[in-house]
């Protein structure tokens, strides 16, 4: 099964006005005469979300004003490798190939006001099942009006995290006794001051113009900190979950985390990048 993503270059801005009215209004033109819309602009960023899931895969959101805003190109990319790694390979060493639409079930570790990669993934692939989980109570209830807006709360459970609790709920296992994959998007930074600095590097996606957004960007210790307490967690959660995965921001994340792998004897482990735009993210 290939899957690919159709977003190989810019959105042509002028079509996706015309096909989304809604978008129109954002939509400036660069001095060389080419349509564009303002990425400072926390408004039209917003609306090139909305209007691209709209357009491309008939889902309507609604997103918070001071949440983050996903860029559909990049979280594409990474549900399509996380869906295409799920289905292709056996379930064992021993078992023959997993038919070409197998029934999938993955988690997606804080899912965020858009529950953007369970909406993408069920749009992808009609046979998978997902649970997102979610510590923010703000998110958390948009991502509960976005699921059941486009219909899909019978295939997209949520569930509600805690911060101080196991980065995999046990309640998860209530949804599914197994699952293919997990996939997160983590909180990257440690600090304020992290995000500053990343900010001033722009290592930052345009949605950092969501400034409100940047707490969710925040957790103790770091993305290194956060994906580490995944990797424990796995040691104990073993094949109940086929395929383990999250992206990490910082390219000295890596070494960390495959450090960490090694410490544990884990050496069935992929690193792929994944590049949107100006954001390279790794995947594990
Ligand atoms: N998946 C979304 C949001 C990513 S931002 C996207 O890609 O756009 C990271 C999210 O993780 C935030 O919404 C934050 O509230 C949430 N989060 C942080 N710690 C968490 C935890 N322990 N369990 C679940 N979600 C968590």
């Amino acid at each position: 099964m290939e899957l690919r993503n159709p977003y190989t270059s810019a959105p042509d801005f002028s079509q996706l006005a015309l096909d989304v009215p809604a978008f129109a209004p954002f939509v400036r033109t660069t001095s060389k005469g080419l349509p564009t819309i303002d990425f400072q602009d926390e408004k039209a960023v917003r609306a090139l979300t909305a209007a691209l899931l709209k357009r491309d895969f008939g889902l309507e959101i609604v997103l918070p004003n001071d949440r983050l805003c996903p860029m559909v190109p990049g979280r594409l990319e990474y549900v399509l490798w996380i869906l295409q790694v799920a289905s292709v390979l056996p379930t064992s060493l021993t078992s023959p190939r997993l038919p070409t639409l197998p029934d999938l079930t993955g988690i997606d570790i804080g899912t965020g006001s858009s529950a953007i990669y369970p909406l993408l993934a069920c749009r992808t692939l009609h046979s998978v099942r997902m649970v997102g989980t979610e510590i923010d109570d703000v998110s958390f209830e948009h991502a509960r009006r976005n699921i059941g807006g486009n219909g899909l709360d019978k295939r997209v459970a949520l569930m509600r995290a805690d911060v101080e609790g196991s980065v995999f709920p046990e309640d998860m296992f209530g949804a599914s006794s197994t699952f293919d994959f997990t996939m997160c998007n983590p909180p990257f930074y440690s600090s304020a001051e992290e995000v500053a600095d990343s900010l001033a590097a722009k290592e930052l996606e345009p949605f950092a113009v969501c400034t409100g957004g940047t707490r969710e960007m925040i957790t103790p210790g770091g993305e290194v900190a956060f994906v580490g307490r995944m990797v424990d967690e796995t040691l104990v959660l073993g094949d109940r979950i086929r395929w383990f995965s999250s992206l990490l921001g910082k390219y000295s994340s890596v070494a960390q985390i495959v450090a960490l792998l090694q410490k544990h004897k884990i050496d069935n482990y992929a690193i792929k990048d994944l590049q949107q735009g100006q954001t390279k993210r790794w995947v594990h």
